[in-house]
């Protein structure tokens, strides 16, 4: 279902980053790099725990105002903006997520996976969709193996 994400080589790095509009430095081309290589939709803190290694002076501050930038410039995006807390990804194929309630592991569903949804009338107030991702909510196999043993 997952194949894992290669990460783009350097000269692939600098031209997603130029057609976007921002500049290259090392600290984006980092940070970057992490965002692209957690599949696992991470949230700055995620991130920031990660390159911390790379980049020992690195804030969160820091970690947020780039990751702005990347989503302003379209790098990144948003997975929900409905789940409390900023969760990220590189990952901009459409997709659907499944979404373990217990521990907020969100995990990919290609868009190959699922039948076509087709709305049934006109929606409400003339809304105009641009996109759309289904979210199948419930509880990952370790969440439901443990919640199995403490029942
Ligand atoms: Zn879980
Ligand atoms: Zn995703």
């Amino acid at each position: 279902m997952q194949t894992a994400p290669v990460t783009p080589p350097m000269d692939e790095l600098r031209r997603i980053f130029r057609e976007a509009g921002l500049s290259f430095t090392h600290q984006r081309m980092v940070l970057y790099r992490a965002v692209f290589a957690m599949r696992s939709h991470p949230s700055p803190e995620a991130i920031y725990d990660r390159v911390r290694n790379e980049i020992p002076s690195i804030s969160l501050g820091t970690v947020y105002k780039n990751i702005r930038a990347f989503m302003d410039a379209g790098l990144v995006r948003e997975v929900s903006p409905h789940h409390g807390s900023l969760r990220l990804e590189s990952n901009l194929d459409e997709h659907h997520h499944l979404v373990c309630t217990r521990c907020k592991t969100i995990v990919d569903l290609e868009e190959s996976d699922l039948e076509p949804v087709r709305l049934k009338r006109q929606l409400p107030g003339g809304f105009r969709v641009d996109r759309y991702s289904v979210e199948f909510r419930g509880l990952c196999a370790a969440c439901a193996e443990r919640s199995n043993h403490s029942d």
